[in-house]
């Protein structure tokens, strides 16, 4: 059977990474993470990647690249991630978060990911770097 996958981006603007704090479930909240959620039935990934970050932050975005790898969610799910860009809006906890922070690439030890997305962070903080 497929994993069901859950996409995340790591959305830069101006050198910064977006970290977003989870306000649910309990064992999750006040954990940070690189916002998305599930791919629905007939959804393409970077598709469902751009509706998350709508919905979630009411921004528009641009999916650039896969960051190489997938982390296993448990439940039969797996995460992977893209950088993203910026194109429009200014992000606002709509849902499933309660803070945001624009994390600069020496800045994103700062903050107390999911573990599970500490290795797209750690890339995306390179790229950040390198950029
Ligand atoms: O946001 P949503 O609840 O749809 O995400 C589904 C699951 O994916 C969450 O329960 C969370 O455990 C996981 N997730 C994650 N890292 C992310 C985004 C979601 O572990 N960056």
């Amino acid at each position: 059977m497929d994993d069901r996958v859950v996409v995340a981006g790591a959305l830069c603007d101006r050198g910064r990474l977006l970290a977003a704090r989870r306000s649910a479930p309990p064992e999750l909240a006040g954990r940070w993470e690189l916002p998305g959620g599930k791919v629905e039935p007939g959804e393409g990934p970077e598709e469902a990647l751009v509706r998350e970050l709508r919905e979630e932050l009411g921004v528009e975005t641009l999916p650039v690249e896969r960051i190489p790898g997938q982390w296993p969610l448990g439940r039969g799910r797996v995460l992977q991630v893209w950088t993203a860009r910026l194109l429009s809006g200014e992000p606002t906890p709509l849902e499933d978060h309660d803070e945001l922070r624009w994390l600069g690439p020496d800045e994103v030890h700062t903050v107390d990911w999911l573990d599970q997305d500490r290795p797209a962070v750690a890339e995306a903080a390179r790229l950040l770097r390198d950029a």
